[in-house]
């Protein structure tokens, strides 16, 4: 995967997709459309977008997505319509926060080490951090990743990896007392510096847990839940956000089922401790789409690599491709050929897994793309909706409407607009 160039030019860039009629910046779209296209051929989602990602430490699986009722968290209910949400995601190792969160910034269980930092003991990650992957392959300032926590009076660290290490740290803002201060601090920061990526940690549905109180935890559950609508609004209200943002929500940890101790407690690796949420909603990610492969902890940070274009050279995780549309639509700009209803060959052809689907549309119309086997059963649904005329190309990653990879074999594209179809042949050979 390439870097980027810095965040600003990417911002104006990103501008200017929004704008296709302004005809003087026609170099920096063909660059862009360059960009984009190569991205389309790799199969994988734009880069040029941000990701927050928003984690509840400890709460467990069946007082969130796991209750039926979502009684404590109607916000992340509603979200998971615009969003999907895994029904299978866990802890694969161990179920405490000082090595599930270090799991969860690395991408891999990663060994931590004691340390004295700036006068204090604590501990760093021996695996570089996505933090890191981000900032030294991008060329992206502090400013542009955060890491907003409460005041805690000694941080667990990111790595001290040779080729990565503190000069490509997060910026660390810890202040307050509560999630309800992160928030705020959040918020701020959004609004002050724009990171491109930010990573909130709320810590106090854990404390809640451990106090033993039933309605301290679960009302801090529901004051997380609260703030994930919050931020996700903002997001949305903001232009540099909305509409170019990713967010993801999961835990480090869930806490002992009702056999192993219950809730006040976690650490035994119980399927109470192992099993917990993970929601995403934004850029690309499918719409109320639950989804049941099972994955795991280090599996979140190569994902949310993958959206920032950036390679987790040292992680062990897989990204999560089920949570996003197969596809990338985008009009062409050059409209000096006037468009005809042709759907071309795919290139490559053969491929594996990834191949661009590229067709025109010479009308306005409502429009299906959508890939078949060889007995006639559709297999994923690629475009569906009311297109303008223009010219268009996507990828289809061989994987169907579920998100699961497809065998070797011969398939059928094709494109439907009302009275009209056209087919071609493409080779999947993995
Ligand atoms: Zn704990
Ligand atoms: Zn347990």
């Amino acid at each position: 995967m390439t870097s980027n160039g810095n965040p600003d030019s990417r911002l104006s860039q990103r501008d200017k997709i929004r704008s296709p009629a302004d005809r003087n910046n026609t170099f920096r779209l063909g660059v862009c459309l360059i960009l984009w296209c190569c991205h389309v051929l790799l199969g994988t989602p734009l880069t040029t977008q941000n990701v927050v990602i928003v984690i509840i430490d400890g709460a467990r699986y069946s007082e969130t997505f796991g209750d039926t009722n979502r009684t404590y968290i109607p916000v992340m209910d509603n979200l998971a319509l615009e969003g999907t949400y895994l029904e299978h995601f866990y802890n694969d190792s161990f179920t405490y926060t000082s090595r599930a969160l270090p799991a969860l910034w690395c991408g891999t269980w990663t060994g931590v080490r004691d340390t004295l930092y700036e006068g204090v003991a604590t501990k760093y990650a021996v695996q570089p951090t996505l933090f890191e992957y981000f900032r030294r392959q991008t060329g992206a300032p502090a400013e542009k990743c955060y890491y907003v926590l409460k005041y805690i009076t000694s941080l667990w660290l990111p790595s001290f990896h040779s080729q990565y290490g503190p000069q490509y740290w997060p910026t660390y803002h810890s202040v307050g007392s509560t999630d309800v201060d992160v928030l705020g601090q959040a918020l701020w920061v959004m609004d002050n510096y724009h990171p491109q990526l930010l990573w909130i940690y709320l810590a106090d549905v854990d404390g809640a847990g451990h106090s033993g109180d039933w309605s301290r935890y679960t009302s801090a559950i529901q004051t997380a839940d609260s703030i994930v609508g919050v931020i996700w609004d903002a997001l949305q209200n903001d232009p540099f956000y909305a509409d170019q943002t990713t967010m993801f929500v999961t835990n480090d940890h869930g806490r002992h089922d009702d056999q192993h101790g219950g809730f006040s407690g976690h650490g035994d690796g119980c399927d109470g401790c192992r099993h917990i949420m993970f929601l995403a909603v934004g850029l690309h990610v499918r719409q109320n789409q639950l989804a049941t492969q099972v994955r795991c902890i280090p599996d979140m940070a190569v994902t949310a690599a993958d959206l920032l274009g950036v390679d987790p050279e040292y992680a062990t995780g897989e990204v999560m491709e089920e949570m996003f549309v197969p596809i990338e639509v985008q009009p062409s700009y050059d409209h000096t050929v006037p468009p005809r209803f042709i759907l071309y060959t795919n290139y490559p052809n053969t491929f594996n897994p990834h191949t661009t689907i590229r067709y025109e549309l010479p009308e306005e119309g409502l429009i299906q793309l959508a890939v078949f086997d060889m007995v006639g059963r559709e297999i994923v649904r690629l475009m569906d909706g009311y297109s303008a005329p223009g010219s268009y190309q996507l990828a289809w990653n061989g994987r169907n409407q579920a998100g699961l990879e497809v065998p070797s074999g011969l398939y059928l594209a094709r494109l439907n607009l009302p009275g009209n179809t056209r087919t071609i042949k493409m080779v999947l050979l993995r």
